[in-house]
């Protein structure tokens, strides 16, 4: 009922030189293959127009990683929902640990965004994750309810929102939670989400686990129940290792 998806998140890596790998995952992005998963790659904003030309037609949609929450103004430096929608964005990451940490995004900011890219008709992967701190302390499941309940807008959808877990301390460390932490997360989201979308939509809305995923991990790590795909980083930089996670599914 659930078409997985697999993201990749470049953050801050990536020049027009580097788009042959975005080239190379649309031409390994098979029929086959698109009809098992949605395949979107994120790189910086600053090639999102060219990347987008380089994968019309195939199997590759091109995301953004971070908007502001408005429409436009005063606001140096940030990008709008719109502009990454006209340069041929189709979804955004908000609220990523990075956002978060870095520019002390809070959950009301998170959610803000979220809503902005809504309303541009993209979809929103709303992240959230606990701490090292948080996870040892057994807090892990109420932080990531906190995050939700302040972060997802509630007149969103499952065709509109995407959630992906990512635990901080699993991003770029090579750690990752154990298969029953991460289940018994989604499982835990699932729930929580049905308290704050219309009926019906938290079963249908993807939830994705991110933080260290690759090659060797992806089959185990998708197969979870309530795992309905992946946000992947540094593994999604070389077009063999995401289409390597994607084959996954
Ligand atoms: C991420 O940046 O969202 C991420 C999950 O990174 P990595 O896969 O490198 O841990």
């Amino acid at each position: 009922m659930r078409k997985p998806l697999i993201a990749g998140n470049w953050k801050m890596n990536g020049l027009r030189a580097d788009l042959g790998e975005i080239q190379a995952m649309a031409k390994g992005a098979t029929v086959a293959l698109r009809r098992k998963a949605d395949l979107l790659i994120c790189p910086p904003a600053t090639v999102i127009s060219k990347a987008t030309m380089n994968t019309i037609g195939t199997g590759i949609a091109i995301g953004a990683q971070d908007c502001h929450a408005k429409a436009s103004g005063a606001h140096t430096g940030d990008v709008s929902a719109a502009m990454l929608f006209d340069a041929g964005a189709t979804a955004v990451i908000v609220g990523h640990s990075e956002r978060r940490t870095d520019h002390a995004e809070k959950d009301a900011d998170v959610k803000a965004k979220a809503e902005a890219v809504i309303g541009q008709g993209m979809l929103a992967i709303i992240c959230v994750g606990e701490t090292r701190a948080e996870r040892e302390a057994g807090k892990a499941l109420a932080v990531v309810r906190r995050q939700l309940r302040g972060s997802v807008p509630a007149g969103g959808s499952a065709a509109d929102i995407v959630v992906a877990y990512e635990p901080v301390w699993a991003i770029g460390t090579g750690l990752t939670p154990t298969n029953a932490d991460i289940a018994e997360m989604h499982a835990d989201i699932r729930k929580t989400l049905k308290g704050i979308l219309a009926k019906g939509e938290a079963e249908k809305c993807r939830i994705l686990y991110g933080g260290s995923v690759k090659p060797s991990n992806a089959a185990e790590i998708l197969a979870l129940d309530d795992v309905d795909g992946a946000l992947v980083g540094g593994a999604s930089l070389k077009a063999a290792d995401f289409l390597a996670i994607a084959g996954a599914v």
